[in-house]
């Protein structure tokens, strides 16, 4: 609660917080599951906030979406099928965050399957993805999120947390990700990330996550600046076609 009082403050319009939770290890915190929902929108009712959160299930689906306002598709449901029929028939927004390992055509495969299944309020969330190198949490594809807001119609936020695993790192890679071009940006935050039950390490607390909402505002600027200049290029190629 603290979290989203704190956050809306400073502009924040969506609330992301996991009550099913899909872990690496099975040793890992796994979520409160429906009390979580509750919490959550409880946060919404008291700030306003809309509210984004995971659904790792079919089955679960229908109790998910009775209490988010968008559907989260973490990474490593990004090819489970039945899910993602599931969820694009509950009617809900969908936040689809692109697969650890997956290519950019097989992401938008996934995207194309939500289409299919009458949903086109897609969300897409570069979040990094695996490679070689394993120095950070997973390399951060800047260029992914310049090519997604090429060649799709669709919103494409960035995920510098998950993206690279750092606190440190987080307030650099959600500039990178809004000069690519993403429409948003998706960042862990905490009251005491030390104490956090999950990825404390990449979460900002409140006074990072002050300071790196006032350093991205000449970054937020620019990108309206070259979203005008899209528009207006958009609007003069459709007089040119009359
Ligand atoms: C998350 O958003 O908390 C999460 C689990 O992310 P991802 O699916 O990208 O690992
Ligand atoms: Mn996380």
């Amino acid at each position: 609660m603290a979290t989203a009082h704190r956050v809306r403050s400073a502009g924040v319009r969506i609330l992301r917080g996991g009550a099913f939770k899909p872990r690496s290890s099975p040793y890992s915190f796994q979520g409160l599951g429906r009390e979580a929902l509750r919490l959550l929108a409880r946060a919404r009712n008291e700030t306003g906030l809309a509210i984004v959160t995971e659904v790792m299930a079919p089955e679960d689906v229908p109790l998910v979406a009775e209490y988010a306002d968008i559907l989260q598709i973490g990474s490593r449901s990004m090819e489970n099928f039945a899910l993602l029929a599931a969820a694009a028939q509950s009617g809900r927004p969908m936040m689809l965050k692109r697969g650890l390992v997956a290519t950019i055509s097989g992401y938008l495969r996934s995207a194309q399957f939500v289409l299919e299944n009458g949903n086109s309020n897609i969300i897409l969330c570069e979040r990094g993805i695996r490679t070689f190198d394993d120095t950070l949490r997973n390399t951060f594809d800047a260029a992914g999120i310049a090519l997604l807001k090429q060649i799709t119609h669709l919103p494409v936020i960035a995920d510098p947390s998950h993206a690279c695993g750092h606190r440190e790192l987080v307030p650099l890679l959600a500039r990178i990700g809004l000069a690519a071009g993403a429409d948003g940006i998706i960042v862990e935050v905490h009251p005491d990330p030390d104490k956090a039950l999950s990825d404390g390490e990449q979460s900002l607390d409140f006074a990072a996550f002050d300071a790196m909402m006032a350093d991205l505002e000449p970054w937020i600027a620019l990108r309206k600046q070259s979203l005008v200049g899209v528009e207006s290029a958009a609007v003069q190629a459709m007089e040119a076609v009359g």
